[in-house]
């Protein structure tokens, strides 16, 4: 049984990445009005639905627009082929995805993603991944969108890749998220040099993890978001129901908690980054 709605304060939250168009919900009778409506009950004001095929693209593209303000939640999407779908990327996916980017502002389409490299699961041959990966990089800079990074057991050729594309001058100078940040302290402090954000959620909250509050200690504030991954990674104490973005309270409680602050301040900044970070006005 979920704990009850844990936050009643007046501080407002972006939940910078959540799928709530995933096939779990459904599963459990929650449509995404049910989601909407609880974030609003924690001070849940803002979300970015975030894509990780064509198909879920279209998916969270749809919810965006459709579901925009309902119980006053704004709302925003990405688009991308993540990792695990790299084998499907073919020109068709690409000329999809430019169609979203060139229509990015009607679309409330905020940023190209989730992509990047994953080793841990190995879903598309590594060679394809890094293909795909260089291609939506290419993509994000042409277009001039940030891009949300998923990077798993992969931090050796994420970093190659992206060094490159740095020192061609082909990123932008806010170039993206990475999200549910899981790499070394060192790597973190690289990619906070390229000028990525770092994604905090769940993990954060877990009594075994030392090393992602660590990583949280020292990444400056200005480079700090906050998100669910819903319906994944639940955060402590709901672990072990599925996830939604009304637990993102519970992520930066946890933050404020390492970082020293209260929950409001630590809810304001993430806040102010979300939005810095997507272009959101
Ligand atoms: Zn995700």
């Amino acid at each position: 049984m979920r704990e009850p709605v844990y936050y009643s304060g007046s501080a407002e939250f972006f939940d910078t990445h959540a799928h709530i168009y995933d096939q779990k919900y459904a599963e459990c009778n929650t449509s995404a009005e049910d989601i909407l409506q609880r974030c609003r009950a924690s001070g849940v004001t803002s979300m970015l639905i975030a894509a990780d095929s064509e198909e879920t693209s279209r998916l969270a593209i749809d919810l965006a627009n459709r579901c925009d303000g309902y119980s006053g939640v704004a709302l925003y999407a990405s688009c991308g082929v993540h990792p695990h779908e790299a084998k499907t990327y073919t020109e068709d996916t690409e000329k999809y995805l430019r169609s979203c980017l060139e229509a990015r502002r009607e679309q409330k389409i905020m940023a190209l993603g989730e992509i990047g490299l994953d080793y841990y699961y190995d879903l598309s041959e590594r060679s394809v991944q890094k293909a795909v990966f260089e291609r939506q990089l290419g993509l994000a800079y042409e277009y001039d969108v940030p891009i949300i990074l998923h990077e798993r057991d992969a931090t050796g050729d994420c970093l190659d890749i992206l060094r490159r594309f740095y020192k061609e001058g082909r990123m932008r100078s806010l170039p993206g998220v990475c999200h549910c940040s899981s790499c070394s302290l060192e790597a973190s402090q690289e990619l906070i040099k390229m000028g990525f954000y770092l994604g905090f959620d769940g993990p954060l909250t877990f009594k075994n993890n030392k090393k992602t509050p660590e990583v949280a200690l020292n990444t400056p504030w200005d480079r700090i978001v906050i998100e669910t991954d819903s319906p994944y990674l639940t955060p402590e104490p709901n672990r072990g129901c599925i996830n939604e973005p009304c637990h993102v309270p519970y992520v930066c409680s946890k933050l404020a908690e390492i970082k020293g602050v209260t929950i409001d301040e630590a809810a304001q900044i993430t806040y102010d980054n979300g939005k810095m970070l997507f272009g959101v006005n």
